[in-house]
């Protein structure tokens, strides 16, 4: 039997092609990729880590950590990231969850996991972010030809724990065929080749980073230039060597502050992609401006690896995250009925595919209210499909505010505020209220010279929104929370502000 997801890898690899390039100059060729991968996949098995075995994995990004989620592949184990930024706090519900067999830890962090472990009866092993650590001293001592363990389509390749920007974080379960049949629509729809080179700046515990950018790299049998973050100086270095980057919308606006940002500096790149959360219109547009590069904009989730894409050759168009990509079905369905909503009707998006997982970790609850009888995942995204196909995002469905019986949709206040001068960015929320359930509630970052204040932004709005729409108060604030995703917390500031108008 064959191993599905690995052995595509295996079929695209050229042993003496570049696969990843350091900042300090390190180059591990495909062929690097193959041994290194064979002796942690060995190192593996010598620790009894068995197929369908969990593996959690918190270390710094490094190309050694990439090549521990091929090994798991290899040994048929189901491979765990998780974000560096977890508490210990946060690591033991994770791996009281998971019950991972093996948790691979960096040096300083391994004493404070070692007594969780031992409660969850799992063995610790480290691994640095300059190829040390005690994983790596094992697997020296094994032999790069490994015989991969048989997989098939429906294994499990990892368990991906979602954000946690709406709630607690749940383990999405993916399979083999999830990854491999999404990054082989991608590479195709974004036309990736092995001549392409991958500015990768985003972390690699997250699905944007582990799985759209490093499979379709893979796949392509093409190599990257590998950052341990995002550094606007370092990826403007890099461009004239690479031919494509993956962001999240932050990327984008850290480029734009950058004076060495141009059309020469872009010249020798063919896309930039953007995903993880809403990119504004505003920073396509000014991106396009400064590079000539309309960026192309697409959307996923943790559950479904990516649904849609604007298109590699038709209009990318700013605001909308383009079509379902092939073999993805996508619909809008009303979010109490779950009936089918026509064009340009907003309601809940849901999909289906091969991309889609098998279901939420030990929630088999949670797994089954979020799926339909006829096989859809309903994403918690409320969006619309427009005359031309291409698909909105209008927000969550979790961050729907419901006030005096009426639903607004953040988003659409939001663009109004987004509009008036001195305005940086807004984000709406729905705030307990005595008589209206929720009170519609802006909170506001503004220019530091503009002169604009609660009743201008008030004022501004007034012949712009139905009154049931209008923001009962007006906060302002430096900064709006987000993540390393660059997704915004919506629930931070809902727990903020909660007693606003209580
Ligand atoms: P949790 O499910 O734990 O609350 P999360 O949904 O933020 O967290 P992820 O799976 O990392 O966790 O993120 C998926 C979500 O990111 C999507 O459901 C969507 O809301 C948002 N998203 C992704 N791409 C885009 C995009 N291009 N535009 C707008 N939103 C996007
Ligand atoms: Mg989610």
């Amino acid at each position: 039997m064959s191993n599905h997801m690995f052995d595509a890898i295996r079929d695209a690899a050229d042993p003496g092609t570049t696969f990843i390039e350091t900042l300090d100059g390190r180059v591990w060729t495909y062929g690097d990729m193959l041994a290194f991968s064979g002796r942690l996949a060995a190192t593996l098995e010598k620790l009894s880590v068995e197929p369908g075995d969990r593996v959690a994995v918190q270390v710094e990004k490094s190309p050694e950590a990439l090549m521990l989620y091929l090994a798991c592949l290899r040994a048929g184990a189901v491979y765990l990231p998780l974000n560096t930024g977890y508490t210990t706090a946060e690591l033991d519900y994770f791996i009281g969850d998971a019950a991972p067999r093996l948790i691979v830890s960096t040096p300083a962090a391994a004493d404070g996991i070692r007594a969780i472990a031992a409660k969850h009866g799992a063995r610790v092993e480290t691994l640095d972010d300059k190829g040390g650590g005690t994983l790596l001293q094992r697997a020296r001592g094994e032999g790069a030809h490994f015989g991969d363990a048989p997989r098939g389509p429906d294994d499990l390749a990892a368990i991906l724990y979602t954000s946690g920007t709406t709630g607690r974080s749940k383990g999405a379960m993916l399979t083999h065929d999830n990854l491999l049949s999404n990054a082989l629509t991608l590479r195709d729809y974004w036309r990736f080749t092995e001549t392409d080179r991958l500015i990768h700046a985003l972390p690699i515990f997250h699905t944007h980073g582990l799985f759209v950018a490093s499979n379709v790299i893979l796949l392509s049998g093409a190599s990257m230039h590998f950052l341990p973050k995002f550094d606007a100086d370092e990826v403007l270095r890099l461009m004239p060597k690479a031919t494509a980057l993956m962001g999240v919308p932050t990327f984008y606006v850290r480029l734009l502050q950058h004076a060495g940002l141009n059309r020469e500096a872009a010249s020798g790149m063919r896309l930039f992609v953007s995903g993880s959360a809403p990119l504004l219109a505003e920073t396509h547009k000014r991106f396009r401006e400064r590079t000539g590069h309309a960026i192309l904009e697409r959307y996923g989730m943790t559950e479904t690896n990516m649904n849609t894409s604007n298109p590699y050759d038709g209009e990318r168009v700013a605001g909308t995250v383009g079509f379902p990509l092939p073999g993805v079905s996508l619909r809008i369905t009303d979010p109490e009925t779950g009936s089918p909503l026509g064009t340009e009707e907003t309601g809940m998006i849901e999909v289906k595919g091969p991309n889609v997982f098998k279901g939420y970790w030990r929630m088999p609850e949670k797994t089954e209210a979020e799926f339909r009888p006829d096989g859809y995942f309903i994403t918690g995204d409320l969006g619309k499909i427009d005359a031309d196909g291409y698909v909105h995002i209008v927000g969550r469905g979790k961050d729907l505010v419901i006030s005096g019986g009426y639903n607004i949709y953040p988003k659409e206040v939001e663009t109004e505020i987004d509009l008036l001068t001195g305005v940086v960015e807004s984000a709406v929320i729905g705030v307990p209220h005595p008589d209206f359930g929720e009170g519609v509630t802006a909170i506001v970052v503004r220019k530091p010279e503009a002169g604009i204040d609660e009743n201008t932004v008030l004022g501004g709005l007034k012949d712009r929104l139905a009154r049931y729409k209008q923001p009962k108060r007006v906060i302002f604030v430096d900064d709006l929370p987000r993540n390393t995703m660059g997704k915004m917390q919506k629930n931070v500031l809902r727990e903020t502000y909660k007693s606003l108008y209580g």
